[in-house]
């Protein structure tokens, strides 16, 4: 067997309440300090509201019956206070989950239900979509509150359950003592996904997992200083990537925070210009519009320092694009998954190695193994990258079966992508594994998409595969469908219908962008497995179009 390690010093990881971590302020950042700005409204957070109003929240949950075992529901794009939403439960010792604001009600019906969610905070532009997933997991309407100040068909914003402004401390929630074991044991968030197969699962982050983390990431930049170093918070919150990195980082180290609550590339621009953005955390597909588009050169972005990249694989000839383009900026990946609270490993803005995504961090083992022997590969080769550490998640919600599959009797986290280790510590991710692809960085869990494909009448069998689309930096989904003869009634199904049948089911980012091949059977290995390689095999096989 061979471990690797990090070439870091193990830290000594606090075990406590991940509010009193967050708000330990070890770099004495001053409470009027603006930790969190509106990139359009201007609205600002002070560290000192954000304290005060998480603790108000806090206590508002309590005033309704909420405590220690229950789970608050977020469903929303980006929002200033969305951090404090999040804390409130936490500084209870309950849970918070986060919902992918473009699920439609199915999805989000199915993470409400996993998750036993009884408080559901929303902002009124997904109040119908919450309404109607609320309705069919029988959640009280009385129990969705609403981002903003506005009540809207009764349904009352998150505030109006605070206690007034000024209310003395000892009359505010008491945050709950996780000192020990209790930080270990006790989960925080639970964010959705897929993992190396099936559908979305519930993984559940503790308060520990989550602070180790974060101090696991803050080793990489020592020097840097956050205070100066602006950063546009613009990934989706419900992700633990911008959970961490914005959120949580931001709050802990002093970093400010400048909240867009879409992804409009002109606005994104716009913000950087006018906010003269330093840090950027983006996910691949961003990182092509910024080396990529005219639209560019209509700003001046000299401000910005630093840029991270992760979530899904950047390639060398992209990285080079970018740093032929904005020279000046220190370029960096990392590399993690949801169920490593995220992060494994991080670049530095310094020493990076093109197509690298950083170095490992520390407190962490590391295992690379041959996927078909179980055996470690030889110094130096690529195999599954296996992780125990620290920051490895509890376990999936109400899935023994699934966390036996990921995480071995040794806990050691079997991570479904392939990697390798330079000489000089630098990793690699080569390949992935596992059922699971990354549309601009959102998650596709194949068998999700397989499942909704079989549940159309006409359609017998089908298969989903990942496939490059290098002009839009991602990976897109493309369907095997076997046409179902007997029930097709001399309408022949068309891909068109087929695409069409998908979108009415998913979010967005889920939807055929690959398109649909019509097959005669689906490979499978005598278990059942889908065999996806020999797909891609056909796929390769097909006439290129001239
Ligand atoms: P998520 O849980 O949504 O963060 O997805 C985690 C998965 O995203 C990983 O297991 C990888 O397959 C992929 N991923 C994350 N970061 C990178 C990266 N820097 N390069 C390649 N793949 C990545």
């Amino acid at each position: 067997m061979h471990i690797y390690k990090s070439k870091f010093q193990d830290l000594v990881l606090p075990k406590t309440n991940l509010f009193s971590f967050i708000t330990s302020n070890p770099k004495g950042t001053p409470e009027s300090f603006h930790s969190i700005t509106d990139a359009v409204t201007k609205q600002v957070i002070t560290l000192q509201e954000w304290k005060r109003d998480t603790l108000r929240w806090a206590t508002g949950l309590q005033s309704i019956g909420f405590k220690r075992g229950d789970t608050l529901a977020i469903f929303s794009f980006n929002q200033i206070d969305y951090s404090l939403v999040m804390f409130g439960p936490l500084v209870l010792g309950a849970v918070t989950t986060t919902a992918s604001s473009a699920y439609n009600a199915e999805e989000l019906a199915l993470q409400l239900s996993d998750s036993r969610a009884s408080v559901m905070v929303t902002h009124p532009e997904s109040l119908a979509t919450a309404r109607a997933a609320a309705k069919k997991v029988g959640l009280p309407e009385e129990k969705i509150f609403l981002f903003g100040d506005r009540t809207i068909d009764g349904f009352r914003p998150y505030s109006s359950l605070m206690p007034p402004v000024g209310t003395p401390r000892d009359k505010l929630a008491n945050v709950v003592n996780l000192d020990g074991e209790a930080a270990v044991k006790t989960t925080a968030l639970i964010c959705y996904s897929s993992g190396t197969t099936g559908r979305s699962k519930g993984v559940e982050l503790t308060h520990y997992g989550l602070s180790s983390n974060l101090l696991q990431i803050s080793m990489v930049d020592p020097e840097f200083p956050p205070a100066e170093n602006a950063s546009l918070s613009v990934l989706p919150m419900y992700h633990m990537y911008s959970i961490a990195i914005n959120l949580m980082y931001g709050l802990y180290s002093g970093m400010p925070n400048i909240v867009l609550q879409k992804f409009v590339f002109e606005d994104f621009l716009e913000a950087i210009q006018r906010h003269k953005i330093v840090t950027l955390n983006l996910v691949p597909p961003q990182v092509l519009l910024l080396a990529k588009s005219p639209l560019v050169d209509k700003y001046d972005l000299s401000s910005v320092r630093f840029l991270t990249a992760a979530a899904a694989p950047c390639s060398r000839e992209l990285v080079e694009a970018l740093t032929a383009r904005f020279p000046k900026i220190g370029f960096r990946q990392a590399y993690g998954m949801t169920e490593l609270s995220p992060a494994s490993h991080f670049g530095q803005y310094e020493n990076q190695v093109h197509g690298s995504v950083g170095i490992m961090l520390p407190n962490q083992e590391i295992r690379l193994v041959d996927p078909e022997t179980g055996t470690d590969v030889p110094k130096g080769e690529a195999g599954e990258v296996w992780i125990r550490g620290p920051n490895v998640m509890k376990g999936y919600l109400n899935n023994p079966a699934a966390t036996k599959d990921t995480i071995d009797p040794e806990g050691w986290l079997h991570t479904g992508d392939i990697g390798l280790e330079d000489n000089e510590g630098n990793f690699f991710i080569v390949d992935r594994l596992k059922e699971l692809i990354k549309y601009k960085g959102f998650q596709v869990p194949l068998a999700e998409l397989e499942a909704v494909l079989v549940g159309h009448p006409h359609i017998s069998d089908a298969a989903v595969i990942g496939v490059e689309d290098p002009s839009r930096a991602t990976e897109v989904p493309l369907a095997f469908v076997v046409r179902n003869e007997s029930t097709a009634e001399g309408k022949v199904l068309t891909d068109k219908d087929v695409t069409t049948y998908v979108a009415s089911h998913v979010a967005q980012h889920k939807q055929l962008r690959g398109g649909v091949r019509f097959i005669d059977a689906i490979p499978k290995s005598p278990s059942g497995k889908i065999l996806r390689r020999l797909l891609r095999d056909h796929l390769k096989e097909e006439p290129q179009s001239p």
